[in-house]
């Protein structure tokens, strides 16, 4: 009886199993066709300066409207699109979209800011990689500042002379770099001075934890005082409360991402915020004085 029952148990983890392994086929077999029935778009969430409130840049962030399924997570497409092999077209429509997007709201009269995109591993080792985004940018008109590509730490802090080839070859182009979620990697600290980015992203775990966990402030001002060392800029992601870009501010961070200023929002949303050019949020928390 117990050795039936356990059989039975047995049958109904490897179906489980079965139907996840099948999901993620099904959605890279799905995957493969988003691009040409238009499935993917971006949103664009706002960054701000975290005491003046002036917007300062957005950062792309790429949805995938699923016939079927609504929206799927790009925490959960992207590395299937990274084991079907779909990243160089998927990647390369996302750094066009948005240079296309950023020029067309310059084109409309709105206040340009900078545009960010988040690079796959896969993209920054393409050979191919510096001379498409040369062509993406020279052919829409764009000013190379006017685009910041996020790499994440595994890929910039690889020590060879490819990776600082590409991220000196990128600098050369005139575009700006940041490091993703900052902290959640293995960094050098020789390399991160060897390498010319420009900004480092504090990862949103430790923003969670400011105030309530002493380790996570410690992380946090830490990580702003090496950037000041170093002469590279910070921005904090997923800033939710007040309180947290109370203690950012504080500790000196300069620019701040998050559901308490601004979700990811569709470009025509999007317009609206360049209109307005600033957060109401910090400039209320700012004549409020809000302290710790
Ligand atoms: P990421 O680049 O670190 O992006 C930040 C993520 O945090 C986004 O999730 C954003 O919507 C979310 N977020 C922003 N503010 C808050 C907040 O206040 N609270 C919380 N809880 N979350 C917040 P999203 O859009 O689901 O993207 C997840 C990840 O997928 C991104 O993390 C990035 O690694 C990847 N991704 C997104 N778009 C692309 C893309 O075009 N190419 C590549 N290679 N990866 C992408
Ligand atoms: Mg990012
Ligand atoms: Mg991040
Ligand atoms: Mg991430």
């Amino acid at each position: 009886q117990a050795k039936r029952e356990g059989r039975g148990l047995v049958r109904i983890a490897s179906r489980a199993l079965q139907e996840r392994v099948q999901t993620d086929l099904e959605l890279a077999n799905d995957l493969r066709w988003a691009l040409e029935r238009d499935e993917l778009l971006l949103h664009y969430q706002p960054q701000f300066d975290a005491h003046t409130g002036r917007l300062l840049g957005a950062e792309a962030l790429l949805r995938w409207n699923h016939p079927k399924l609504g929206y799927v997570s790009p925490a959960r497409f992207i590395p299937i699109a990274e084991e079907a092999g779909l990243i160089p077209p998927i990647g390369s429509w996302v750094i066009r979209r948005a240079v296309q997007q950023t020029v067309q709201w310059q084109a409309q009269g709105l206040r340009a800011v900078p545009v960010a995109v988040n690079l796959s591993a896969i993209q920054f080792r393409d050979p191919m990689l510096i001379a498409e985004v040369h062509k993406v940018i020279t052919s829409a008109g764009m000013d190379p500042s006017m685009l910041e590509l996020e790499l994440t730490e595994s890929i910039a802090m690889e020590d060879s002379e490819f990776t600082i080839g590409t991220i000196e070859a990128l600098k050369g182009i005139g575009v700006r770099l940041s490091i993703d979620d900052f902290g959640t990697g293995y960094s050098s600290l020789k390399y991160l001075q060897r390498f010319s980015v420009d900004k480092l992203k504090i990862d949103q775990s430790f923003v969670r934890g400011l105030g309530m966990r002493g380790q996570d402030d410690a992380i946090v001002s830490t990580i702003i005082g090496l950037a000041d060392n170093l002469g590279l800029k910070t921005i904090a992601e997923g800033v939710e409360t007040p309180e947290e870009l109370a203690r950012l501010r504080h500790m000196g961070c300069a620019e701040i991402q998050g559901y308490l200023t601004g979700r990811p929002v569709d470009s025509a949303t999007f317009a609206a915020v360049l209109r307005a050019g600033c957060s109401a949020v910090i400039a209320e928390l700012e004549s409020a004085s809000l302290e710790l």
